[in-house]
């Protein structure tokens, strides 16, 4: 199999830039829209593999680069999987975590008074993929279990990182180091799959 040496990140959101540069082998060149600035796509799939083959599609064609996209999400079990596909809607136009945050705890609140006694539990999903220009290359999904926790904790990492206990951690991802989250997440989960293409 023939190996990537350049790649476009193919998201305008600087957290997972951050992260999947940390995750990405040192002799790949990596490109971004740090320096591009192109506007992202319009996400409108049904599903997380949907949503991130519409993106590495669509920037590969811009930039002529093999792109590596992420669509991800997070899912609470007792909000039928909401937010999902729809985690960055929540935080409205301005991508507003804080205001995504809010919205959680409402629908808690809205769903069950006594949510804070029991356990609400959530994954975050991460799809990637990499296209070359209309061509798929691969795609896949990773996960991380976890509960919801029962105030925002911790000012690390992004979105809905401060309200995100990971399975067997007392600590939100945002009170982890970075270090330590890249580690765990479901973004690494599912990089451990696309590895062999890198
Ligand atoms: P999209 O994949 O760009 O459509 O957006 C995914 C959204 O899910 C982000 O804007 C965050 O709100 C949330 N999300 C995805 N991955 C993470 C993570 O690692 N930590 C916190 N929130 C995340």
């Amino acid at each position: 199999m023939k190996k990537i040496s350049e790649l476009f990140i193919g998201t305008n959101n600087k957290g997972k830039i951050k992260e999947i540069k940390a995750l990405l082998p040192k002799g790949i060149k990596i490109y971004s829209n740090l320096n591009f600035k192109i506007k992202s796509p319009i996400e409108n799939g049904k599903t997380f593999e949907d949503n991130s083959l519409i993106k590495s599609k669509y920037f590969s064609k811009k930039t002529n680069l093999p792109c590596l996209a992420d669509d991800s999400g997070l899912e609470i079990d007792i909000l039928s999987k909401a937010p999902g596909i729809y985690s960055a809607r929540w935080g409205g136009k301005s991508s507003d975590f804080k205001k995504a945050i809010k919205r959680v705890y409402r629908e808690l609140n809205k769903k069950d008074k006594n949510w804070k006694r029991k356990k609400i539990k959530a994954r975050f999903i991460c799809c990637l993929s990499i296209c070359f220009l209309e061509k798929k290359i691969v795609c896949v999904k990773g996960k991380v279990e976890g509960l919801i926790s029962h105030e925002p904790k911790g000012k690390n990492g992004f979105g809905y990182d401060p309200i995100f206990i990971p399975i067997g951690k007392k600590f939100t991802f945002g009170e982890i180091s970075p270090k330590i989250k890249y580690k765990m997440d479901h973004r690494f989960n599912a990089f451990k799959k696309i590895k062999k293409f890198l």
